[in-house]
């Protein structure tokens, strides 16, 4: 959505394909980081976006064992929002499709699932889409992939999967959040127990992280067990878990941290989640998929608006924001095998003692996960519009 709304500010025509009716969709965290409100700063969109319901994180708090420890203070920041906005995606997503309809050479079809791509002598030269009406192609100069992590572009495409490996998946649900309990994002590490709580306002978007696999025995334990569980971790929600009425109100969110060794082929770029599957470690992958778009845009919007988009033009996307992507989940992996999967396994969270207690006493550490957090490797900042020109046939994304 963000680079379908940048390409159209530069005048390329681009049609957005969603395959679902709406974003009310509850699998991709709502985080919106410092280096992503610069973005929407740069756009001159910031201050109609902060009208929107949100709360704001100017820290990041974990309790470990039974202490809270900060981790990340984000008030030192040099954005101009030192803090992070915690919105459902939904709200963030309909805001940029407002925005990007406002552009001539912007649509957007919902209910429309890419199922295949057309390829003519080796090049991608469009997509098959379904739609309520029927199967339909769409040609276009370029197809973005930005379809997330079970990227079907990616998969149609053929292109070479590297997989880094995840621990854990994570339960996702909901409860009731009152005016007396804490008000920032918290971490909760106990022993075989990681929980996440995300302050929405009237209610905690919860992830309990689980070891991957492990789900059937925890359906098989019953949903009694699982919401005493909870209430053993989070314990001011007690009277609240009898709110997870059914499994149904449980999903599970399976985690994959993976990257594309090429992200594109003539014709096809792939960003975001479809070329490098993020871990929810840390909550940056919506930022990074965020700098993708920008990046793309930024380098792509000329060839695109000039009709010549090349092989190398794609690469340079790649080249640009590879590094960023391999530091990022190389600290995501890290976190993984030395903090979440021992603690998974029960052994901790004494093997946390040491960065804990340098968290602690020492506040200007807290800016180091902040900065890795809120701003990230290599922040992308947008170009200026440029003079609208049309093109013959849309970018798909
Ligand atoms: C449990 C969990 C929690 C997370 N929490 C956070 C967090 O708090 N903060 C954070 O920054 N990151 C978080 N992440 C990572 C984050 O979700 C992803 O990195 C981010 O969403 C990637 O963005 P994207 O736009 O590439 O893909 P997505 O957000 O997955 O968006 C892909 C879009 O493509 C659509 N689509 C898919 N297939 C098709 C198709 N065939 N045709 C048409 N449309 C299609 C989907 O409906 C969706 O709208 C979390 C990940 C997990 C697994």
């Amino acid at each position: 959505m963000m680079l379908g709304l940048l390409l159209a500010r530069a005048g390329v025509d681009v049609l957005v394909l969603e395959k679902h009716a709406d974003f009310l969709r509850d699998f991709r965290g709502d985080t919106i980081h410092p280096s992503t409100l610069e973005v929407m700063h740069e756009l001159g969109m910031i201050d109609e976006f902060l009208k929107l319901p949100h709360q704001e994180a100017r820290e990041i708090s974990a309790q470990v064992g039974g202490e809270r420890v900060p981790v990340a203070d984000f008030t030192h920041l040099p954005t101009r929002c030192k803090f992070v906005a915690l919105m459902p995606q939904w709200d963030f997503l309909d805001f940029l499709a407002a925005r990007a309809a406002r552009y001539p050479s912007f649509r957007l079809w919902m209910r429309a699932e890419v199922v295949g791509l057309v390829e003519e002598s080796g090049r991608v030269v469009g997509v098959e889409v379904m739609t309520a009406e029927g199967r339909t192609h769409v040609r276009a100069d370029l197809v973005v992939g930005a379809d997330g992590r079970h990227s079907v572009v990616r998969e149609r495409a053929g292109l070479e999967v590297r997989e880094l490996g995840a621990p854990m998946d994570v339960l996702w649900f909901r409860l009731s959040r009152r005016p007396e309990d804490p008000a920032n994002l918290m971490g909760i590490f106990g022993s075989g127990r990681i929980f996440v709580l995300i302050n929405r306002g009237s209610y905690w978007q919860c992830g309990y992280v689980i070891a991957k696999g492990t789900i059937d025995e925890i359906r098989r334990l019953g949903l009694e067990a699982f919401r005493e569980s909870v209430a053993r971790i989070v314990p001011y929600a007690r009277d609240r878990v009898a709110e997870l009425r059914d499994w149904k109100d449980v999903s599970l969110l399976t985690v994959r941290v993976d990257r594309l060794a090429r992200w594109y082929r003539p014709g096809l770029l792939c960003i975001g989640d479809a070329a490098h599957a993020m871990s929810p470690v840390g909550g940056i992958g919506i930022n990074l998929a965020l700098q993708d778009a920008v990046a793309a845009a930024n380098l792509l919007a000329s060839p695109l608006r000039e009709g010549r988009v090349r092989v190398d033009d794609l690469a340079r996307v790649q080249r640009r924001r590879e590094l960023p992507t391999r530091v990022t989940q190389w600290l995501q992996v890290q976190v993984q095998k030395r903090v979440i999967a021992p603690v998974l396994g029960g052994a901790a969270p004494a093997r946390l003692s040491l960065p804990v207690r340098l968290l602690r006493r020492f506040a200007i550490l807290r800016r180091v996960p902040a900065r890795l957090i809120g701003i990230g490797v290599r922040p992308e900042h947008v170009k200026s519009a440029v003079a609208p020109g049309r093109v013959d046939r849309p970018v798909s994304l």
